[in-house]
């Protein structure tokens, strides 16, 4: 994130979150007729820089934790779920790789998580594959150990070579401007046709798990971001498909104790703050406000912590924004929905794993299926099934 002088371009948004939820977001560009200045934290003190972040998720507590620890003087805006997600969708899952989160907990003195889970992933036919946990199995040099202790239980061997020349894709992407300018230009579906994966390996098993891990239909997805995900999320180290659960609601288990924390060292939290519009300084061209629906918040610098299509919609309606070149950029992105469902079975039915990933029954995106029973501390005596299943959508 781009802090660290006195006074910023609005250009340090934060794009954690390419994924959106459908909340209503009507009325951005009501103004109204008076305003009250907030000087954020009492009194203004010129050696703290005012930072105010806008949205409460990951990417929001995230800054305002680094932030506020390196004594800036941080507000965060939510806008008006008490700083959370009252269906509590979004990240339940952790991966490996991500150790930021894991010593985060860890600092913070929390144990949310699971335990590492095994999981599996069907077609229309069935159990495809097993994933064990890999850390426990010996290791081996990345990527060969995530492909020889996965469990293949359907997919013939002639099927499964085909994957190879991915690999060695894998292996040449290093995440640098040239590796991405030779891969953007490729959908990740010519890429896997290019490869000459089988078609079998692609319907029944290796399409569906870059669906859900990319959120996206593979003919309108970059192959560098393919590469990058798989990078990162799968075989760079063996281990890195493992996951971890929440053993319950992410807001309650996390994010209150976090904000309570970032409270105590003077971070502000104010909810029900949808924010509508941004004023510049004339003179140096820089923000100055947040301008919220009856109220403006100073600020050295603005962090945008939500998804795309509320960066989007705020830029349709923000006077400030809706000429500025960087912004304006933003409208060509596309978005995708995600539909997730909680079902209650009124009997206890047998899941093998508590996680999983499936292909499409038709020609829609892949989807996944999770055990609530095993998951979450609260479920586990039920005397009914609880599934939560997640289908990813188009792109808008
Ligand atoms: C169903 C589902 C399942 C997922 N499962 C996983 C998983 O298992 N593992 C994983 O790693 N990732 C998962 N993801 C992705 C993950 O949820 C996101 O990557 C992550 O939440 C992004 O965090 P964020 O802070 O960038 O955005 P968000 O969590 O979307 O937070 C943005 C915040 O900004 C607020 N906001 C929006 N507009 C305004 C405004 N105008 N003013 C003030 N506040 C505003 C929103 O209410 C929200 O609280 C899942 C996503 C979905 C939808």
């Amino acid at each position: 994130m781009l802090l660290g002088c006195c006074r910023f371009p609005l250009t340090s948004y934060v794009f954690a979150n390419t994924r959106c939820r459908d909340k209503s977001r009507s009325g951005l560009s009501r103004k109204a007729a008076t305003r009250q200045i907030h000087a954020n934290n009492g009194e203004y003190n010129n050696n703290e820089k005012k930072v105010v972040i806008v949205g409460s998720g990951w990417a929001g507590l995230g800054a305002a934790y680094h932030l506020c620890n390196q004594g800036f003087d941080v507000t965060v805006l939510g806008d008006g779920y008490d700083f959370g997600d009252p269906d509590d969708v979004g990240i339940h899952g952790f991966w490996y790789p991500y150790k930021n989160i894991f010593s985060l907990v860890d600092e913070l003195g929390m144990k949310p998580f699971t335990n590492w889970l095994q999981s599996a992933q069907y077609s229309k036919e069935g159990l495809e594959v097993e994933f064990p946990v890999l850390q426990d199995r010996p290791q081996l040099p990345a990527p060969l150990g995530t492909l020889f202790y996965t469990q293949f239980n359907r997919l013939p061997l002639a099927d499964r070579l085909t994957s190879v020349p991915l690999m060695a894709a894998v292996i040449d992407f290093d995440n640098t401007d040239m590796a991405w300018r030779k891969y953007d230009s490729v959908t990740t579906r010519e890429l896997l046709k290019q490869s000459g994966f089988s078609e079998r390996l692609y319907q029944d098993v290796f399409g569906s798990l870059l669906q859900v891990g990319l959120c996206a239909p593979l003919e309108q997805c970059s192959a560098a971001a393919a590469l990058g995900m798989l990078q990162f999320m799968a075989i760079s180290h063996q281990g890195d498909l493992d996951m971890v659960w929440c053993r319950g609601s992410v807001k309650e288990r996390i994010f209150n104790p976090w904000i309570e924390l970032m409270s105590s060292k003077g971070c502000q939290f104010v909810d029900s703050k949808k924010v509508i519009d941004f004023s510049f300084d004339e003179e140096t061209g820089c923000i100055s406000d947040v301008v919220c629906d009856n109220e403006t918040y100073k600020a050295d610098a603005v962090i945008l912590a939500v998804g795309i299509s509320t960066v989007q919609e705020l830029t349709k309606n923000s006077a400030a924004l809706n000429t500025r070149e960087e912004f304006l950029k933003v409208l060509n992105l596309a978005a995708s929905d995600l539909v997730s469902t909680k079902l209650w079975l009124d009997k206890k039915i047998k899941i093998p794993f508590a996680r999983n990933v499936c292909s499409s029954f038709d020609d829609s995106s892949g989807w996944t299926f999770f055990n609530l029973n095993e998951l979450f501390d609260e479920h586990r005596n039920s005397p009914v099934t609880i599934v939560q299943a997640d289908f990813v959508s188009i792109m808008l």
